[in-house]
């Protein structure tokens, strides 16, 4: 497995990233935009509705809380296929965690083992957490935007385009180094103390899967 990056190795991705696509720290990040940049696909699941209608209603109806997203691979296409059921903001971090996995080179998995267990790499879904709050509130961001809005949280989310909790998140961490001190090996996010979940419904032959269960990140930091 590739060394863990930092969490300042994930703000330069995200900065280099943004830069791609004319952004500046500031800016709103539009994930599919930047999807569209990387040749990545991107479609709701109930694009799916007229070849898998049980699925779709299943995922968007039924246990919608169940499925955020997940990414195709297919040689060197990718396709994300994402939840439309949930709120705007839910998408954007979604998408954005997805975008985080193909920037960070991880490795496509099998959703499940041989005996039906679900794969989960904590490591790589905490580099995915920590880099799509950080592609989308960039911590360089965070204190001119802040100070803009009167350091309204709500107006600061508002000019993300983000949920008021990864907001709240990425304030945090730009007001308290010793937050991101502690996660400096971000491999230590797998510990389960950051409350990161996954709770999925099993969907055979795709390549990655990721479900977050609030409408921010699923990245939390610690309380105490
Ligand atoms: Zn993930």
């Amino acid at each position: 497995m590739l060394r863990l990056r930092t969490t300042d190795e994930c703000e330069e991705i995200a900065l280099e990233a943004r830069a791609e696509v004319g952004l500046q720290p500031e800016d709103r990040l539009d994930p599919k935009i930047l999807a569209e940049h990387l040749a990545i696909r991107v479609k709701p699941l109930d694009s799916y509705k007229s070849t898998l209608p049980g699925s779709v209603q299943h995922l968007t109806v039924d246990a919608r809380s169940a499925f955020s997203a997940v990414t195709v691979y297919r040689g060197r296409r990718r396709l994300i296929v994402y939840n439309p059921a949930h709120s705007s903001r839910r998408h954007v971090n979604t998408i954005a965690h997805e975008l985080a996995h193909v920037l960070l080179e991880h490795e496509p998995t099998k959703l499940f083992d041989e005996n039906g267990h679900r794969i989960w790499i904590p490591g790589d879904e905490a580099e995915a957490d920590y880099l799509a709050g950080a592609l989308l509130v960039p911590l360089s961001a965070v204190v001119p935007v802040m100070d803009q809005v009167g350091e309204n949280l709500v107006d600061s989310a508002e000019h993300f385009g983000v949920s008021e909790t990864l907001m709240q998140h990425r304030v945090w961490f730009a007001e308290d180094p010793a937050w991101r001190r502690r996660m400096v090996e971000l491999g230590g996010l797998a510990n389960g103390k950051w409350g990161i979940s996954d709770e999925l419904t099993p969907r055979p032959g795709v390549s990655r899967s990721d479900n977050h269960g609030g409408e921010g990140a699923s990245l939390k930091p610690p309380l105490d």
